[in-house]
């Protein structure tokens, strides 16, 4: 029996360690292997795209542990916060949160009931509903100024307005058990790269771009096997995407910064920004030891479109802009000691209105199976564990299916 798998993002990987000691296996992968959380390496290894994780994750910590890591996986109790007129607000404590000046104390304490209320909502009842609308008609103009949009733009960019409400109350419910300290969040010391490396142990994995053909058998690059697993995004089915009949994903594209500062640029580690090319500043050395690197290690985020001007602009274009808006947080271009881009074009799907329905099963024809970002299990935030959880979960039906 032989499989292939298309793609060695975490999917296809957790998929393949799943299968390996059953059937003869391919990977293939057109560009970086560990996909969206890929390394850069510069004498040390750190993530193309910022990463950390949380303690519900439980099918990655339980990865980390069965690959032998479990010793490099710290927690730390990480500061949050807002940058408006260029001032960057903490907004990690209670206390903090009530002197924010920038949102009355009504509407703190309406935050906070809306908050309470989300968690017992049934979310899938307001699929059908976007998001801002209902945000409005609930909590009023100067909550979603001062706070919804800011927090949606720097998710989804341009696409925020589209985001069904279904999504925004799902993803309440599994972010805001916050302790009064602050936010704790996980990091593989050293770089998730470690676990991507051990993920691959005899694993053959084929480095091109899959052509995939059916001609009675599925055949991959001209060769046949009895099933395929797809782990890239949808549009990379190409003319596959049309005989399957996929209901229409709009995907949207991160561009990441990542940035050596000659100086720390404040004690935050994830701060949202407003009216800026980017939507958040991640200072990753707030969070993991500056010794592990011996640079201040700082990511700008930012979410578009693959259609859009700003995502097809080069490099050198973006590091300009970028560098325009850190001036507004005392960031010279003196200050800088590098600066490198990472862009992802399909980097997460948007979840507009309707997007439950489109969620997409596992087995999709006889022998062809999908499994990545637009499964179950990377509802309402694709991440790390969702995937490694649909990788796992689609090895078990086609152990299911071919009697494995
Ligand atoms: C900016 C950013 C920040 C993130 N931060 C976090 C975080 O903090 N915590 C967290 O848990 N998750 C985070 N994530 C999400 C996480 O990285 C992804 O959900 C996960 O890595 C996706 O894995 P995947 O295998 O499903 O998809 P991918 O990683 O996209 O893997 C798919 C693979 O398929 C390959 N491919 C595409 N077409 C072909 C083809 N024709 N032939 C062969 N190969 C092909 C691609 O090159 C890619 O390697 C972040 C993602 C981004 C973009």
């Amino acid at each position: 029996m032989k499989i292939a798998i298309v793609g060695a993002g975490l999917t296809g990987l957790r998929c393949a360690m799943e299968l390996k000691e059953f059937v003869k296996l391919k990977v293939f992968e057109k560009n970086s292997v560990g996909g969206l959380v890929s390394s850069f390496c510069n004498g040390y290894c750190i993530e193309k795209f910022y990463h950390h994780a949380f303690r519900t994750d439980e099918e990655l910590l339980n990865l980390i542990k069965k690959l032998g890591l479990g010793s490099k996986l710290v927690w730390k109790t990480v500061k949050v916060g807002f940058a408006k007129d260029g001032k960057i607000y903490s907004l990690s404590t209670p206390l903090e949160i009530l002197r924010y000046p920038y949102m009355s104390i009504f509407d703190k304490f309406k935050l906070a009931m809306f908050t309470i209320r989300s968690r017992k909502k049934k979310f899938e009842e307001f699929d059908d509903i976007e998001a801002l609308k209902a945000l409005k008609e609930e909590l009023g103009e100067k909550l979603l100024e001062n706070f919804f949009i800011p927090m949606l733009n720097a998710k989804f960019g341009e696409n925020s307005k589209q985001v069904s409400y279904a999504w925004l109350l799902a993803r309440v419910a599994i972010r805001s058990n916050r302790k009064l300290k602050g936010e704790e969040i996980g990091y593989l010391r050293h770089g998730f790269h470690q676990m991507v490396e051990r993920m691959c142990d005899e694993v053959e994995i084929v480095r091109e771009g899959a052509k995939i053909k059916r001609n009675g058998k599925w055949n991959v690059n001209g060769e046949d096997f009895d099933a395929v697993v797809f782990t890239a995004p949808l549009p990379e089915l190409g003319e596959l995407l049309n005989k399957f009949n996929f209901p229409e994903i709009r995907y949207q594209s991160s561009v990441c910064a990542l940035l050596s500062l000659k100086k720390s640029l404040s004690d935050v580690y994830w701060i949202n920004v407003d009216k800026a090319n980017f939507g958040a500043i991640i200072e990753h050395t707030n969070f993991m030891p500056f010794e592990d690197y011996g640079e201040n290690l700082v990511y700008l985020a930012s979410y578009t479109t693959p259609e859009s001007n700003f995502f097809r602009l080069r490099d050198e274009e973006i590091e300009r802009l970028f560098l325009k808006d850190l001036e507004k947080f005392g960031v010279k271009s003196e200050d800088v000691n590098w600066i490198r881009i990472f862009k992802a074009k399909f980097s997460s799907p948007i979840y507009e209105k309707g997007f439950l329905k489109k969620i997409t099963p596992y087995k999709v024809s006889d022998g062809f199976y999908v499994a990545g970002m637009t499964s179950k299990p990377n509802y309402p935030e694709r991440s790390m564990n969702g995937s490694l959880t649909a990788g796992k979960e689609v090895a078990e039906q086609i152990k299911r299916d071919l009697g494995l």
